[in-house]
């Protein structure tokens, strides 16, 4: 019985696909947003003409030696704190070896025995259910360069701009039991490792690439053989290829073939999974530890001093939320998606918005526009003193929630920029005075007598359909509870 194995024991059941448990467990590699590399001064920043971010040290040319980049174990200290792991006092860098061209040394420097980060957990809910999956280990890496194929008509090149690009890969326990967990647990990932600044989490960049590795079993057998599927770097294809991969192993097993241990390649042409290798094993690597770097050591004060300089962490952000402004976990859930959201939110309820208004604001109307648009919160045509402003103007009884709507609208198409200009010029303040009001009511109760009756008979439709006639002759300028009020009051 191998480690997993064990890890798993007592585990309950997960949902299962056509009466197989699907099993999966990710790394993750994500890239630290140093300015510099690892063990070199180059610079890791996107996009520049290959070959130009690429130092001595990153081409591995003879006499050159690494020096480990603070910066990135700085972040690699942030992740453990943030995830409860331990920190390991005192790591080791190891060399994997490999041939591949974009690979100038031959053997990558990654962390094999010794992790700086071991243990730890990332919880999240899936629904309303919480899940937590947990770590294994996060380990620092140096990341290879690129082949490129596109440029070159019957030639590749190789680009070794990336390689010596500081890389945190980050391994769970096969704890995840559905396309859905998997896709849910990445996603948090994500936005931890966004929040607590040590990734800008660019996936289409290769900023944040997920591996998954995939088995199924029959409930209560042993693990099935996994196989990973490489490089996933959206969470739409991640949610494709996991879903295709389970049917294709699931396909395999009733055929009566067993599943061979493989690294896979999603292609979002077809939305297959295809095999790239058999999988290699540990063994082929022949790790050993790189003579050229000294076992990292991180003296608890180092740690503290991180400890100290931590942000508040979504979670706790989303509880404390609950706590002070009574908000559900899910409403503290959304608001917490990002810093800038969570600023947001902060800011409309300083500037004396009723936070479950402004909560129910920015989670309806704004996110569903923010969507629509695709614009992150920090483009919003809206700002939180103008949402604050506007939920003013409903608690105040000037306008109804209706009005607010229209409103609204005019402030994201930038027609104005101030709430109460936009009531005037509409015509949207609510109609308070009851003198007018009874007035209508009293019209329309004249000239409804069929609906009065059937009220009187026990019909509550026919009391909404009174309310729905005030409105419209007052041309939704009515308050709703003072109609309400004011035909309970005449029908007695
Ligand atoms: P590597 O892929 O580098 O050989 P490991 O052997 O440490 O690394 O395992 C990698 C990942 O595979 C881990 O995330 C682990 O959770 C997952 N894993 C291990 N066994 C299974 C299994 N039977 N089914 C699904 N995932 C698994
Ligand atoms: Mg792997």
């Amino acid at each position: 019985m191998n480690t997993f194995e064990q890890m798993q024991e007592g585990r309950p059941t997960g949902p299962l696909v056509q009466g197989y448990e699907v099993i999966i467990g990710f790394e993750t590699h994500a890239q630290l947003s140093t300015v510099s590399k690892i063990f070199s001064r180059a610079s890791t920043a996107f996009g520049a003409e290959p070959n130009t971010q690429a130092s001595a040290v990153d081409l591995a040319l003879p006499g050159t030696l690494p020096v480990m980049n603070k910066g990135a174990v700085e972040r690699a200290i942030r992740l453990g704190l943030a995830l409860g792991s331990h920190i390991a006092p005192r790591s080791v860098f190891a060399r994997k070896n490999y041939f591949y061209p974009d690979l100038p040394k031959g053997y990558q420097i990654s962390q094999y025995e010794i992790p700086v980060v071991q243990g730890g957990s990332v919880s999240f809910f899936l629904g309303d259910e919480k899940k937590t999956v947990r770590l294994v280990r996060a380990h620092l890496e140096e990341d290879a360069g690129k082949s490129l194929h596109e440029d070159f008509v019957g030639q590749s090149g190789i680009d070794l701009n990336r390689a010596g690009t500081p890389l945190l890969e980050i391994v769970t326990e096969p704890d995840m039991r559905s396309t859905a967990e998997a896709v849910a647990y990445a996603r948090e990932l994500h936005k931890i490792v966004t929040w607590i600044g040590i990734c800008d989490g660019n996936m289409q960049e290769g900023s944040f690439r997920c591996d998954a590795n995939v088995s199924v079993r029959r409930p209560g057998a042993k693990l099935g053989t996994r196989r990973e599927i490489k490089n996933l770097n959206s969470f739409k294809f991640m949610q494709q290829a996991i879903d295709y991969e389970i049917r294709w192993q699931i396909g395999e097993l009733e055929d009566g073939r067993a599943i061979q241990q493989a690294t896979v390649l999603f292609d979002p042409e077809t939305g297959e999974t295809r095999a790239m290798r058999t999988k290699e094993d540990a063994a082929d690597y022949r790790y050993f530890p790189d003579p050229d770097l000294p076992p990292l050591a991180i003296a608890p004060e180092w740690i503290e001093r991180v400890r100290s300089e931590m942000p508040e962490l979504p979670r706790a952000m989303a509880e404390r939320y609950g706590r002070e402004h009574g908000l559900s976990d899910y409403d503290a859930t959304q608001l917490t998606q990002s810093p800038a959201l969570a600023r947001y939110f902060d800011e409309a309820v300083r500037a004396g918005a009723a936070p479950k208004l402004a909560s129910n604001w920015i989670t309806g109307e704004i996110a569903r526009r923010l969507n629509l648009q695709d614009i992150d919160i920090a483009q919003a045509p809206v700002t939180a003193a103008q949402l604050a402003a506007l939920i003013g103007r409903i608690g105040d009884g000037t306008v109804s929630n209706n009005a607010a709507r229209q409103v609204f609208d005019a402030l994201w198409t930038g027609e104005s920029s101030d709430v109460d200009a936009v009531i005037d010029a509409r015509g949207l303040k609510q109609m308070s005075d009851t003198g007018a009001l009874e007035k209508i009511v009293d019209t329309v109760l004249a000239t409804n007598q069929k609906n009065i009756d059937e009220y009187r008979a026990g019909k509550e439709k026919a009391f909404n359909a009174l309310v729905g006639q005030v409105m419209k002759a007052s041309q939704g300028k009515a308050n709703p509870a003072q109609v309400n009020a004011l035909l309970k009051a005449k029908l007695g």
